[in-house]
């Protein structure tokens, strides 16, 4: 592969343009004409306009655009990033017909994950332990109620084709199961065009913990490590931290290899992430994210590999041992604890409402341990409204989860931005609160701590 084209915008195709020139391969940005500043059209070798006359968000989506670039520039590959075309099925299939290489799993695979009752079947067929619930989608109103008479309530009923936390409602009674279950279909059908849905258990203030996979033809499977991505609101991550606080060895190991057995049961291939909810006593698969994640930065940081150039590396065939020359599963060791802060331009004060304008001012921290993936973060640019309110990830690595706090403090502390509202101070105030500091914040303890607003 000589050539990649990116298919993506803002932080993550930075990213992947960085890799890229890492490993000397030349790059094709594509860009929609309401991002036509976008900065990652600057960092590319070429970049061309997409989707002409198409709404921002329509222009990323343009597959048979994006490919025609593709031609055009005589691209290899086609890195997707995450979200846009990442898990599109018939994206890697055109891909595949135009003869272009899709960075990322196979198709059957984008299928069977993209599909949560799909992935828990095949979780369940690999022998991992699933949260008890429907097997099949869900006809009836009436099923869901059988279902919560059998298994207690509180359940949860959750969009099939679900992502980025929609879709899903939790129900603590019966009172409550007709309106949950007509919104999460009506969300389920505008946001993913399809109102199939599932139920099952909610589990009380779980952990959210996954694992970092990466996997290659030859049928090798590495894991690298777990995340705690437990810091959430409205079930979307804010922060995300490797390794985690509050699992043993004896644990960690489990869920570990839990992963990796999915992964080899299936034959994956490229990189992916295996997610579980861990409570106390056990912990249950949820799903599998078939594509680069937006915290991949904070398992990078702990392991010093580099996820992003693996993708690619992987998808031209080469073995994870032989021709990357990774360390064997045994081999590989964690250094110290890596954190993330998923900066954006909402306001706290206003229920996390996105921001837009220009930004007046903007300085970036610095110094020992600090790395940031930033899209258009700079003074002068212009948030829009058309595109996710992700400003800039703050990363930080210490030696201990302590350490790691006072300088994602410190990080934080140094920014400057004007002319655009930031959820800065609140994750400064997140990071600061005790229960966060003694790593035991779990999946609800944002919703569940109002002082963290204050
Ligand atoms: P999405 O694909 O939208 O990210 P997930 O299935 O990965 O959805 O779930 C996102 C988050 O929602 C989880 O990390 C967790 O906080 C919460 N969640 C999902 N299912 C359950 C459940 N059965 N019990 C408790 N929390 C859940």
């Amino acid at each position: 592969m000589k050539k990649i084209l990116i298919a993506n915008r803002g932080e993550i195709a930075v990213r992947i343009i960085r890799a890229c020139h890492e490993l000397e391969l030349e790059t094709v940005a594509v860009f929609a004409k309401d991002d036509e500043y976008g900065v990652h059209r600057f960092k590319a070798d070429e970049a061309y306009e997409v989707g002409k006359g198409k709404k921002a968000i329509e222009a990323y989506l343009d597959m048979d655009d994006i490919i025609r670039v593709a031609k055009m520039t005589n691209a290899d590959a086609i890195h997707p990033g995450y979200g846009f075309l990442a898990e599109n099925e018939e994206f890697a299939k055109k891909c595949a017909e135009a003869g272009i290489v899709f960075i990322g799993p196979s198709v059957e695979h984008l299928a069977t994950f993209g599909d949560k009752i799909a992935a828990k079947k095949a979780a369940i067929k690999a022998g991992l332990k699933t949260i008890p619930g429907s097997k099949e989608p869900v006809q009836s109103l009436d099923e869901v109620v059988d279902f919560a008479n059998e298994y207690g309530y509180p359940i949860m009923v959750k969009a099939a084709l679900g992502g980025g936390g929609r879709g899903m409602r939790i129900v603590r009674s019966e009172d409550e199961v007709a309106t949950a279950y007509e919104r999460a279909r009506s969300e389920a059908k505008q946001s993913f065009g399809d109102d199939e849905l599932y139920v099952e258990k909610y589990l009380e203030n779980p952990k959210h913990i996954e694992v970092q996979i990466l996997a290659d033809e030859h049928g090798n499977v590495l894991h690298l490590f777990e995340r705690d991505c437990s810091v959430q609101r409205r079930h979307q991550k804010v922060i995300e931290f490797a390794p985690s606080m509050s699992l043993g060895d004896k644990r960690r190991n489990e869920i570990c290899d839990a992963a990796v057995t999915l992964m080899k049961d299936v034959n994956y291939q490229n990189a992916g992430t295996v997610e579980f909810l861990v409570t106390d006593d056990d912990f249950y698969f949820i799903e599998v994210n078939p594509r680069v994640q937006v915290e991949h930065t904070v398992s990078e940081m702990i392991t010093e590999i580099d996820i992003v150039q693996s993708q690619i590396e992987i998808a031209a065939g080469k073995d994870l041992f032989k021709d990357l020359d990774l360390p064997q599963q045994e081999d590989l060791e964690y250094h110290g604890v890596a954190m993330q802060c998923r900066i954006t331009t909402e306001d706290p004060e206003n229920n996390f409402m996105p921001d837009t304008g220009k930004i007046e001012t903007y300085r970036s921290p610095g110094g020992f341990g600090v790395r940031l993936d930033g899209g258009n973060a700079y003074t002068g640019a212009v948030i829009t409204p058309f595109f996710d309110s992700l400003l800039v990830k703050a990363c930080v690595q210490a030696y201990t989860f302590e350490d790691v706090i006072a300088k994602m403090d410190r990080a934080l502390s140094e920014f400057r931005i004007s002319g655009i509202k930031t959820n800065i101070n609140f994750m400064r105030n997140v990071i600061l609160h005790p229960e966060f500091m003694a790593g035991n914040a779990s999946t609800t303890f944002i919703d569940n701590t109002p002082e963290l607003f204050n």
